[in-house]
C-alpha cells in the first residue's frame, strides 16, 4: 500500500470541498476501497474519512417514503422494521451480499460506489481499461465468466458487482448528494453509468460531489422478491440476480417493476419489461416474452455465455413466484 495523507471531514461542506481535489478520495466503510488500496489498484494521496457526520439516519419521509442516510449501515438498513415491513426487496437484497461482519461496516454510499470484481481490474500486472485507460481489456479474450451480457462495449465488459442498488433500482429510489454549490437528486437508475469508451467512470457523480443518502418512494406493496444465482450459497457476487416487485389485482399484473444485476456495468432495469408485464395476465408465454426483452441484445464472450440461459431461467422462475403460478 502506498503512503497516503488522511483527513476527517468534520461537516459535509468540508466532505465536498476535500474530495473535489484530484488524488483525494472519501472513505466511510472501506469494505472495498481498503482492499483496492491493498492491491494499489487505487492510490489516493488523500483519505477523507467521512464518518464523523451525521448521515446514518433512516427516516420517514413527508410523502410516506423512507429516507436511508448515506452512512446507515447495511446492517442497519437490513434490519430496520420500516425497510422489512414496507421494501423487503431491500433487506433481502442486502442479506444476499457479503458476510455479517462485512455489512456491518459497509454503508449506503459506499455500497452504491463499489466498482467492479473483474479479476484483471485486481491485477496491476494485466492490462486494463477502467484501471489503466488505454492499455486494454484483459477479459475479452480472457477468462470472462462473471462478465457482462447486456450493455458492455469494445473497451469493457465488466459488470456492477452490487445487490443493494438492484433492489433500489427496482423501488425506484433517487440518490441525494451534495456539492459546495448545492444538492442534486439522481434517479438511482441513472446512477450507475454503461462503460462505453470511458470505463474507468463507474457512476455520474462528480468531483467534490457526495452522496447524503437514498430516498426511496412510498410503499409499492405487493410482493418483492430477490433472487439471487451465484457460484456458492453465500459471499459470492450475484452471476444473475432479479429484484421484482410485482402487485396484482383480479388476476392480472397491475404493477410490475423489476431489475436485474451481474448483467451488466449498471443494475440493469428495461422500462419495456415493466409495461408489458403491467396490465397482463400472468402466463409463462407472457414470461416468455419478458426473457426474450431482456435478452434480444445479450451478447456472451465466452466463459459467461450460460448467463443468457440462467437469466431467462431466473427471470420466469422469479416472475412464477410473484405472481402466484408457480408450476
Ligand atoms: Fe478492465 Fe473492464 Fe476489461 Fe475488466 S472488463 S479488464 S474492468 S476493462
Amino acid at each position: 500500500m502506498r503512503p497516503f495523507d488522511y483527513q476527517r471531514a468534520e461537516r459535509l461542506e468540508h466532505a465536498a470541498q476535500l474530495t473535489a481535489d484530484a488524488g483525494t478520495m472519501a472513505i466511510a466503510g472501506g469494505t472495498n476501497l481498503l482492499d483496492l488500496m491493498k492491491l494499489e489498484v487505487e492510490a489516493p494521496d488523500t483519505l477523507v474519512d467521512l464518518n464523523r457526520l451525521p448521515m446514518a439516519e433512516i427516516a420517514d419521509t413527508d410523502d410516506g417514503g423512507l429516507f436511508i442516510g448515506a452512512l446507515a449501515t447495511n446492517t442497519a438498513t437490513a434490519v430496520d422494521t420500516r425497510v422489512r415491513r414496507d421494501y423487503p426487496v431491500l433487506a433481502r437484497a442486502i442479506l444476499a451480499g457479503a458476510t455479517q461482519q462485512l455489512r456491518n461496516k459497509a454503508t449506503t454510499g459506499g455500497n452504491l460506489c463499489q466498482r467492479t470484481r473483474c479479476y484483471y481490474f485486481y491485477n496491476i500486472d494485466q492490462p486494463c481499461n477502467k484501471r489503466e485507460p488505454g492499455t486494454g481489456c484483459g477479459a475479452i479474450g480472457g477468462f470472462n465468466r462473471i462478465h457482462a451480457i447486456l450493455g458492455a462495449s469494445d473497451q469493457c465488459i465488466a459488470t456492477y458487482p452490487g445487490d443493494m442498488a438492484v433492489a433500489l433500482s427496482a423501488l425506484g429510489a433517487t440518490v441525494e448528494t451534495s456539492t459546495a454549490s448545492g444538492k442534486r437528486r439522481i434517479p438511482v437508475r441513472d446512477f450507475h453509468r454503461l462503460p462505453g469508451d470511458m470505463p474507468q467512470k463507474d457512476n455520474v457523480l462528480e468531483p467534490g460531489e457526495v452522496i447524503t443518502g437514498v430516498t426511496l418512494p412510498p410503499p409499492p406493496g405487493g410482493k418483492q422478491l430477490y433472487r439471487k444465482a451465484r457460484d456458492r450459497a453465500s459471499y459470492a457476487f450475484a452471476l444473475v440476480s432479479v429484484a421484482a416487485v410485482v402487485r396484482m389485482k383480479d388476476s392480472k399484473i397491475a404493477h410490475a417493476a423489476l431489475a436485474f444485476g451481474g448483467l451488466a456495468h449498471k443494475p440493469w432495469h428495461d422500462e419495456r419489461i415493466d409495461d408489458l408485464l403491467t396490465g397482463a395476465a400472468p402466463s409463462d408465454a407472457l414470461f416468455g416474452k419478458a426473457a426474450d426483452l431482456l435478452l434480444d441484445q445479450a451478447r456472451g464472450w465466452g466463459d459467461n455465455d450460460f448467463k443468457i440461459p440462467l437469466a431467462r431461467r431466473a427471470l420466469i422462475a422469479t416472475l412464477r413466484e410473484a405472481t402466484g403460478t408457480n408450476v
